[in-house]
């Protein structure tokens, strides 16, 4: 696992918003930065998972969350505006944000993906995460220093074959990073970087290999350092790194 202890209070006063945090990596990352003190921003297009979550939080104590239901493939430019109105009137900054939603989509030779299939799939795992990073500028901006974290992959560093449109997305998701954190550096205190989960014991990873034993493979909670270090303020210097959660 990548090397990191995060003290117990490392993320009180930020806010941080999280995609997809209903489930798998990002439920295990919303609960990690709440538990770590943070105010965690849930977004997700299932209600009822996001307030699982919510309930989670509360119960345990840690700084009450806030819901953000939107599904990211219909999402339009107004609402990625109107949430940063609401995050600004609330909070007034944004010090961390993880694009962790993803589609799995099909993992076929590329001649059989349907092209509704590959355009549903670069809208969630894509063209979403531009749109929200662009309207959450502002608010990083307003926070002292702000982390944006993209949710990658292996085949995303090294592409396979019938990894399909996932295995770009993944490509693009690392472009993004990279175009991102050299526009940032020395200009802004916002940092951007890049993760890679490894396998992890989730809905996608169990659909992506259905005949593997789940057990074999760490459970979301267990991959959080690489997620707590670049979200608190000893990561505040890196930008731009492509990391991996399993060392
Ligand atoms: P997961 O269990 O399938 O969770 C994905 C999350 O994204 C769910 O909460 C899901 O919401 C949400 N989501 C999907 N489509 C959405 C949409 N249109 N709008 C809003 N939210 C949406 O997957 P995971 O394994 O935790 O994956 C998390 C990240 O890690 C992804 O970026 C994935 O590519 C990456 N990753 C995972 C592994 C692994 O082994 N698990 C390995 C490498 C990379 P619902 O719950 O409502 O469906």
């Amino acid at each position: 696992m990548f090397d990191y202890s995060a003290p117990p209070n490392l993320l009180q006063g930020r806010v941080i918003l999280i995609t997809g945090a209903g489930d798998g990596i990002g439920r295990a990352c919303a609960l990690s930065c709440a538990a770590h003190g943070a105010t965690v921003v849930l977004l997700g297009r299932t209600l009822s998972k996001l307030e699982a979550v919510y309930d989670e939080i509360e119960a345990a104590g840690h700084p009450q969350p806030a819901i953000c239901p939107l599904n990211l493939e219909t999402a339009a430019e107004k609402d990625y505006d109107d949430l940063a109105d609401q995050l600004f009137d609330t909070f007034g900054k944004l010090d961390g944000l993880v694009h962790n939603a993803a589609l799995l989509g099909p993992r076929t030779l590329l001649d059989s993906v349907k092209n509704e299939a590959w355009q549903q799939l670069m809208q969630v795992n894509v063209n979403a995460p531009f749109a929200l990073t662009k309207a959450m500028m502002p608010l990083l901006r307003a926070a002292p220093d702000a982390s944006v974290v993209f949710v990658s992959s292996s085949v995303g560093r090294k592409a396979r074959a019938y990894w399909g449109p996932y295995a770009v997305s993944k490509f693009a998701i690392e472009g993004l990073m990279q175009v991102m954190a050299d526009e940032q550096e020395g200009t802004s205190e916002i940092r951007v970087n890049s993760v890679n989960p490894g396998a992890t014991r989730t809905a996608m990873r169990k659909a992506a290999y259905p005949a593997e034993e789940p057990e074999n493979n760490p459970e979301p909670a267990q991959i959080m350092p690489v997620f707590l270090y670049l979200l608190g303020p000893e990561s505040k210097k890196v930008n731009g790194q492509a990391l991996n959660a399993r060392g």
